[in-house]
């Protein structure tokens, strides 16, 4: 009944009206640091947010977590001569389990012998199909594939990324999954150290 005399639209009103007043309030506390800064935009994400807590993307992102995964990319390790050598050997194990079947590659083969090298002359991957399930980065036994934090990749074109545009080295991979590198980093020094210790 009370709906009757517009005291349901003015209720909602006044909330809208305080949302807006809060904004400046916040703003005032935060003198203006709420917007573009890690710090601002986690206070905007939380509960602890008062007025108007938009993100204003493209110009705010909000910071996303370790395990975010969006496109795979392929891990290169920096050699003592400065080459920069890929983990992968082309064994083909990802492109077995991806479920949409996105990632192709061309093995490399000695010119002489015609035997293969582990190591892809070509690696492509759809990422207009890729639907981000990171299996390609669980079964790759290399630590040579990891799903990546980019996530604007849109464009008028087809996305099909190649050996050159994948490749990011294993200290980016280590900026954005800090925990998972350092561990992987671990299991593989260990390995190296009791094969070391066999062989002696
Ligand atoms: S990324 Fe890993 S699983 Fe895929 S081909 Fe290379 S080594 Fe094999
Ligand atoms: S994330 Fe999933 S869909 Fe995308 S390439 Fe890897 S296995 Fe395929």
């Amino acid at each position: 009944m009370s709906d009757f005399y517009g005291k349901g639209i003015l209720k909602g009103l006044s909330v809208s009206f305080k949302r807006f007043w809060e904004t400046y309030l916040d703003d005032l506390t935060w003198l203006g640091k709420r917007y573009r800064t890690d710090e601002g935009i986690a206070h905007r994400s939380g509960k602890d947010a008062r007025g108007i807590f938009t993100v204003q993307y493209p110009e705010e992102k909000i910071p996303v977590p370790e395990e975010f995964r969006y496109i795979p990319f392929l891990v290169y390790d920096v050699e003592p001569n400065g080459e920069n050598k890929l983990r992968c050997t082309s064994c083909g194990i990802c492109a077995k389990v991806c479920p949409p079947q996105c990632i192709w590659i061309v093995r490399s083969s000695d010119p002489v012998s015609g035997r293969p090298i582990p190591d892809p002359a070509e690696f492509y991957i759809d990422a207009d199909i890729c639907m981000n399930c990171g299996l390609c980065a669980e079964y790759c036994p290399f630590d040579a594939i990891k799903m990546d934090h980019n996530y604007e990749l849109s464009s008028f074109k087809r996305n099909i990324l190649d050996k050159a545009s994948l490749s990011k080295s294993a200290k980016y991979y280590g900026s954005i999954r800090p925990t998972n590198a350092s561990r992987e980093d671990a299991a593989r020094s260990a390995k190296v150290a009791a094969r070391q210790g066999k062989a002696e």
